[in-house]
């Protein structure tokens, strides 16, 4: 039994100006406790909520008694939170100051402050007495309260004050009770492509995340060159440039919609995913030709456990199982004849060195992906999908197992399923392998 949280941000409709004002005021007023909150924690080193509840909770009421009392209780909540991650940073070097800065402030709710008053309404505590908000719902938060998910006790308030509306972020809970798989979909990742095998069929989709970190990177080292000479290092155009560079959104989005595809093609089938167990270090053959760290670590963290991390959360909200299994030698062992595979320099395709079949290196992967699980897994072992793996020389019947479907970025990141691959694509010229698509 695991639980999944996501939070739903919905603005409310835009407040009268003097119920508005009700929230400014409560807003300074929080924000006063939580910096006196930090400062006083970061200097006695007191990060936990329960100590600093107990130590200042008297201070604070009596500072503001209008306030009802538990805004004093999520205060130190939030304190102490903000204390701990400025404690982390500063252990790693990047604290600016040697006390923590209390910039943007959204107000924490408990139980006690707020409630859902209907389902497009909400009522909060405040010093002038219990207020209702109208809520401005729309589609991904009725999907939430309509499927199973339930309004967590938690919430935060932030204000729009161009607007005059509130920003809540409302918090969904799901418990999930994961099922006994009836198979496996194998995901190969790499760090330009996905392979995903499902029932002996291949699917290759091209993420592109090495480009992408590289190209982000080259782009933002030209920008700060150029820039840093002109206005010195800390000039607002060349941060406006880096906005616009917006290389998070991409790479997550993609990752998503994967993660999507993937777990959602297991869920149907009541199937587990497969996934390599990854080491904490970027230890992948395939990037070591990366001198730098730093660059290093950041295309294994958008591709590998970027990739990886979707798929988990996505996986835990649809309570499918997921099986680990050590990825070491799985694209250079046939798993037929288990034997090594030849590939001539750099290419992709490789040729078995007893049986002479041909492998393409992503997929046999996946079979040996699959297979592991199938070992690990207790069953009957060594049957894979229809394949038999006990040496003798089977050939491959059909090539379909050699090649996969390429499916380029541009066209996948529209699809919802799957399925979708045997629809023929709009524009064939787009569908080319290797072919870089900017979205
Ligand atoms: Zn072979």
């Amino acid at each position: 039994m695991s639980e999944v949280v996501r939070t739903v941000v919905v603005k409310s409709t835009p407040l009268p100006r003097k119920l508005f004002m009700v929230f400014v005021e409560l807003e300074g007023m929080y924000r006063n406790m939580v910096e006196q909150l930090v400062l006083y924690a970061a200097r006695s080193g007191i990060t936990s909520f329960t100590k600093l509840k107990a130590l200042k909770y008297g201070e604070l009421r009596s500072l503001y008694p209008q306030l009802p009392s538990h805004y004093a209780y999520t205060a130190c909540q939030d304190a102490s939170t903000r204390t701990k991650s400025f404690f982390k940073r500063r252990k790693k070097g990047l604290a600016k100051k040697d006390y923590p800065v209390v910039n943007r402030v959204s107000i924490w709710l408990d139980d006690h402050l707020w409630r859902m008053k209907s389902s497009t309404s909400i009522e909060i505590a405040t010093h002038k007495g219990s207020v209702t908000i109208e809520l401005e719902p729309h589609k991904q938060y009725w999907r939430y309260l309509n499927s199973g998910w339930r309004p967590a006790s938690e919430a935060k308030v932030k204000l729009d004050k161009r607007s005059r509306r509130l920003i809540t972020y409302l918090v969904f809970k799901k418990s999930a009770e994961t099922y006994e798989s009836r198979g496996f979909i194998s995901v190969d990742v790499n760090e330009n492509h996905v392979a995903v095998l499902v029932d002996d069929k291949a699917f290759l989709f091209e993420t592109g995340f090495k480009d992408i970190v590289l190209g982000y990177y080259y782009r933002r080292r030209r920008v700060q060159e150029r820039y840093d000479k002109l206005y010195g290092v800390n000039c607002r155009v060349k941060r406006k440039i880096f906005r616009k560079l917006k290389e998070r959104k991409k790479k997550s989005d993609l990752k998503w919609k994967l993660a999507n595809i993937v777990v959602r093609a297991a869920w149907e089938r009541q199937y587990a995913v497969v996934l390599e167990e990854l080491g904490e270090e970027p230890a992948k053959d395939m990037i070591n030709h990366i001198g730098d760290n730093q660059l290093r670590h950041r295309i294994y963290q958008a591709s590998f456990k970027g990739v990886q991390k979707a798929i988990e959360e996505k996986a835990r909200e649809y309570s499918v199982p997921i099986v680990y299994v050590n990825p070491r030698n799985t694209s250079r062992m046939c798993p037929v004849h288990n034997a090594g595979i030849i590939y001539s320099n750099g290419c992709r395709i490789g040729r078995c060195s007893k049986g002479g079949e041909l492998w393409h290196r992503d997929v046999v992967a996946c079979y040996n992906l699959l297979l592991r699980a199938h070992l690990g897994n207790g069953g009957n072992a060594p049957s894979l999908g229809g394949l038999v793996v006990d040496g003798s020389p089977v050939p491959l019947g059909s090539t379909a197992t050699h090649d996969p479907t390429v499916a380029t970025r541009a066209p996948w990141a529209r699809w919802k399923s799957l399925e979708d691959t045997t629809k023929p694509l709009k524009t064939p010229t787009n569908t080319l392998q290797g072919q870089t698509v900017v979205i």
